[in-house]
């Protein structure tokens, strides 16, 4: 049986985004601890994620927006852009190596190394717009995964499943007028930030490429799962995607601080094996997921745990 791969490095313990940020690394640290405890990092095969080459954070980015968040952080900058991007002196770097973890992974995939893959980063990326970092993103890294694929490993067709509890609205901009990447987002609505309405279905040639679920605050287990069940897969299934990438974000667990929807750590595990089954039946069982968001500390790695086992256990 092919391997799953798990792609960390301790660059991104070094983006540092100061006292009282949910932000932080100890999401990444309590997630570790707890795989190790689990026994399933036994099962995993570990990649240290590297700092890509700055032309590969352009395919999802004005070169600009690469060279003007290099020169900030080199130049000392605490935050970008919109106030809530907090960075260090080390960011950039962490940043270039989330997006390098993730276009590992997907070529350890391509490849037939790795069945599946999870990528534990930070900075996240799906709120980083072409020319802006915003909620607490500088790069997208699902993005430029997606555009990896294609441009160097010869992809037609990716499909981009969001569930983080917010909109991604960095990807959904990205793609809207694309109709190659379909994507996908199951999130809470009203919430930051703001976009993913069930109108907003692409636009150009990429109409009826974007696929919004919002669901209502205090929705649980159920609303969310039929709402992929119901929803998301059956066009996923009519796009015939080569990849399925994950941007898996766990702040729409219950104990969450950041929303107010009620997803139980096994809501993770349904939603996973819902993938898994979709990318065994129509796209060779090609999955990579990247972290997202997931601001309680316990809740995180719980689900996370759930998230990867059920990657790694089909
Ligand atoms: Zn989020």
């Amino acid at each position: 049986m092919a391997r799953t791969g798990f792609v960390s490095s301790a660059l991104f313990l070094r983006h540092d985004t100061g006292p009282g940020h949910p932000e932080r690394a100890a999401r990444l640290v309590a997630l570790d601890r707890r795989l190790a405890q689990s026994g399933l990092v036994e099962e995993l095969e570990r990649l240290e994620a590297q700092p890509c080459d700055p032309e590969f954070l352009a395919l999802a980015h004005d070169r600009r927006h690469v060279e003007s968040v290099a020169r900030a952080i080199h130049a000392g900058a605490r935050v970008l852009d919109e106030g809530d991007t907090r960075v260090s002196a080390d960011s950039f770097r962490a940043a270039s190596a989330a997006a390098g973890g993730a276009i590992s992974a997907v070529e350890k995939v391509l490849a037939g190394e790795w069945r599946r893959a999870f990528v534990a980063a930070r900075p996240p990326g799906h709120h980083a717009e072409r020319a802006l970092a915003m909620g607490f993103c500088l790069f997208n890294n699902v993005a430029i995964a997606a555009r990896y694929a294609q441009r160097f490993l010869g992809l037609e067709r990716v499909a981009i499943l969001d569930f983080d509890v917010h909109h991604g609205n960095g990807t959904q901009h990205i793609f809207e007028e694309d109709a190659s990447v379909f994507y996908a987002s199951l999130h809470q609505y009203p919430l930051y930030p703001g976009t993913g309405a069930a109108g907003e279905r692409g636009k150009g040639m990429g109409a009826g490429t974007t696929r919004n679920c919002p669901q209502a605050p205090g929705a649980g287990d159920a609303q969310w799962i039929s709402a992929l069940e119901d929803f998301v897969l059956p066009e996923f299934e009519q796009f015939k995607p080569q990849l399925l990438l994950l941007s898996a974000g766990f702040d729409a667990h219950e104990r969450d601080p950041l929303a107010q929807t009620k997803l139980t750590t096994d809501a993770y595990r349904r939603i996973t094996q819902m993938c898994t089954q979709f990318a065994d039946a129509h796209c060779q069982g090609r999955v990579v997921s990247l972290l997202e968001g997931g601001y309680d500390l316990d809740a995180l790695a719980e689900s996370v745990e759930a998230h990867v086992q059920s990657l790694a256990r089909p």
